[in-house]
């Protein structure tokens, strides 16, 4: 158990650590590419499970983050300059794993002029000219709420438009204290108005943790300003202390109560909702579109 996590982690949080031949296949693969993942960097829960199913999340931009967000245990500092060969050795790294469905995030680059827009497009392409039938998920920074930033993405026509509000707005000066609760919701609302603009099929997902200090009616609330943007899909797991100085967990949720939440927020009309202890934004992330695809064809 991390120090952070002062209260004792519950039976159903409990992992297996048994690694695998798939996994350590996908960990040579990221070292060798001088790749970083989301699922290193942020120490997720699912890491054995997930590359072992030889899925992971790549992380973009490096692996210094310009926020300084008290859940995360990803670097914070002054970032160095951007790997040119970045997009191309995902790409090689996704087409050695055999993905036909990719996952790449970043950390937040509020140095750059274009906050790492661009990268982040030259990376889709770079995977659609390795693996053309792959699709692409991105789990998008909130770019300041810049919609041209928005705009150099989406013209790419991801699969999946990602990005978490991560908890209620009540808590954002604790947890994610540079940035600002509407501007993510922005960043979602904007995403479904392209999608009508350029009628782009794009889905668009959003991710929160549970566990931070929400009480119950915050934590609809703010299900419900989701849902208003127009989202797809909502992800809602446990926040787990990653490490130590990380903020500490104020309160294990049971599977039922995940069950319940579950069941309220399908209410607020969202084509999906993954919600358990264990979820996180990425994880099973192929399954979660194909659940939005099958009811736009159906
Ligand atoms: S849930 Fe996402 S971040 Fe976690 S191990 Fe799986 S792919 Fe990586």
């Amino acid at each position: 158990m991390p120090e952070a996590e002062r209260i004792p982690r519950p039976d159903w949080l409990k992992i297996s650590l048994k690694t695998s031949e798939n996994f350590k296949e996908v960990n040579k693969l990221i070292c060798d590419n001088s790749l970083h993942t989301v699922c290193q960097e942020a120490r997720c829960p699912n890491i054995y499970e997930c590359w072992s199913d030889r899925t992971a999340t790549f992380m973009i931009l490096g692996n210094i983050c310009t926020r300084h967000c008290g859940f995360c245990s990803v670097k914070k500092g002054i970032p160095g300059a951007v790997d040119p060969d970045e997009p191309d050795n995902v790409a090689n790294a996704a087409r050695l794993m055999g993905v036909d469905y990719a996952v790449v995030t970043s950390v937040d680059r509020d140095d750059m002029p274009d906050e790492g827009a661009t990268h982040f497009a030259i990376t889709i392409r770079a995977i659609r000219a390795a693996l053309p039938d792959c699709k692409v998920e991105v789990l998008i920074p909130d770019f300041n709420g810049r919609r041209e930033l928005l705009d150099i993405v989406l013209d790419e026509r991801p699969e999946v438009l990602a990005h978490n509000i991560e908890t209620v707005e009540a808590l954002y000066r604790r947890v994610r204290p540079i940035a600002v609760y509407e501007q993510s919701l922005r960043i979602l609302e904007e995403s479904v108005k392209y999608r009508e603009e350029h009628g782009a099929n794009i889905s668009t997902k959003c991710g929160i943790m549970l566990g931070l200090g929400e009480t119950r009616e915050e934590l609809m609330h703010t299900v419900g300003d989701i849902a208003e943007t127009g989202c797809d899909i909502i992800t809602i797991g446990q926040y787990l202390s990653p490490k130590r100085n990380a903020l500490s967990v104020e309160r294990f949720y049971t599977p039922e109560e995940f069950e319940e939440i579950k069941e309220r927020a399908y209410e607020f009309g969202f084509k999906h909702v993954e919600s358990s202890p264990l979820v996180r934004s990425s994880y099973k992330a192929k399954s979660q579109w194909e659940k939005v695809m099958s009811q736009l064809v159906g």
